[in-house]
């Protein structure tokens, strides 16, 4: 499967196997298929986070995406299936005068990989509305972590390092006037559309934000608004941002990347850490 039609960036090779389960069954049944062929595992949400290398990814990806999709609420938050899409379960929890979330709306990933790298915009993260995180390891042991097992940090969490699949999260939400939530998200939404390059394909942020600094700073004072690399730009729009000019491949992005981190290296002494995924194969740093 060409992971270019499944990654926001649209670009990357291919997948050897991608599998799409709907159900938590089909989800054990895929793992266990996994295991018996003895490939290698990688699990995606939207794809909005996330560069596969061109030479492709050699084992399976199993994507919990919108066939993995739908919450269940109740009063105060609501049980969210790891693929619902993030922006759609920000719209209902906003719908249902419920806050906490509102400032997420316009991240374009599932909730599953909210959990994975505790998304957040505008001083709000996904893992502090976490009451729980249903997970499936590797190993096909099923666990309920609570909010502290998950171990929320900045763009982290537990299941970085434990590799086990989010499932399905539960989140708890405060009261809210709705009309007020709802002028929240527009005003949200609009500061996206003007200040990010939503017109060009490109997988959010390219670097964490390092101690003491922001990253799109340090990139545009190191002069690097709109250095190109092969068909991969930093945006001149916004420094912190990535972009697919049209025809780039993984590996424009990934010397992109790396000649970025060198340059603020030399400006700021500043090592930039990336926040979008690489998967496979990529030259070393
Ligand atoms: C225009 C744009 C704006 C963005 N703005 C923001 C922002 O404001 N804040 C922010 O935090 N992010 C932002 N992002 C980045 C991205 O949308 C988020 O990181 C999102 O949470 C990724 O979710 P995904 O489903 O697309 O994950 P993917 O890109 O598919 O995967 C990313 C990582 O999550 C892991 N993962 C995904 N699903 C699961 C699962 N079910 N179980 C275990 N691991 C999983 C994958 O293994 C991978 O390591 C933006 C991206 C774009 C393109």
């Amino acid at each position: 499967m060409p992971m270019d039609r499944r990654t926001t960036f649209k670009l990357g090779g291919e997948a050897r196997f991608l599998l799409e389960p709907t159900s938590e069954v089909e989800l054990e049944t895929a793992l266990d298929w996994v295991r018996s062929r003895d490939l290698p595992l990688f699990v995606m949400g939207r794809g909005s986070n996330l560069v596969v290398s061109d030479a492709g990814w050699p084992g399976a990806i199993v994507c919990l995406g919108a066939s993995f999709a739908g919450a269940e609420w109740t009063g105060s938050g609501a049980t969210a299936r790891a693929g619902t899409r993030l922006t759609e379960f920000v719209t209902q929890s906003v719908g249902r005068g419920l806050a906490g979330l509102e400032k997420l709306a316009g991240i374009p990933g599932t909730v599953g990989g909210a959990v994975f790298i505790n998304a957040g915009a505008y001083g709000q993260e996904f893992g502090d509305r976490v009451e729980r995180v249903k997970s499936l390891s590797r190993d096909g042991t099923w666990r309920e972590r609570t909010r502290e097992e998950c171990r929320f940090g900045y763009r982290s969490s537990a299941f970085r390092d434990n590799g086990e699949i989010v499932v399905s999260a539960t989140v708890e939400l405060e009261p809210g006037d709705v009309e007020a939530l709802r002028a929240g998200v527009r005003e949200t939404q609009k500061a996206r559309v003007d200040k990010q390059p939503l017109d060009l394909p490109n997988a959010g942020s390219l670097f964490k934000r390092p101690p003491g600094g922001f990253a799109s700073k340090m990139v545009e004072e190191a002069g690097l608004k709109g250095f190109r690399v092969g068909n991969a730009a930093i945006s001149g729009k916004h420094a912190g941002f990535a972009v697919n000019l049209g025809g780039a491949t993984a590996t424009d992005v990934w010397e992109l990347s790396r000649e970025v981190v060198r340059r603020v290296q030399e400006s700021h002494g500043v090592t930039l850490e990336r926040e979008v995924v690489f998967l496979g194969e990529f030259p070393k740093d």
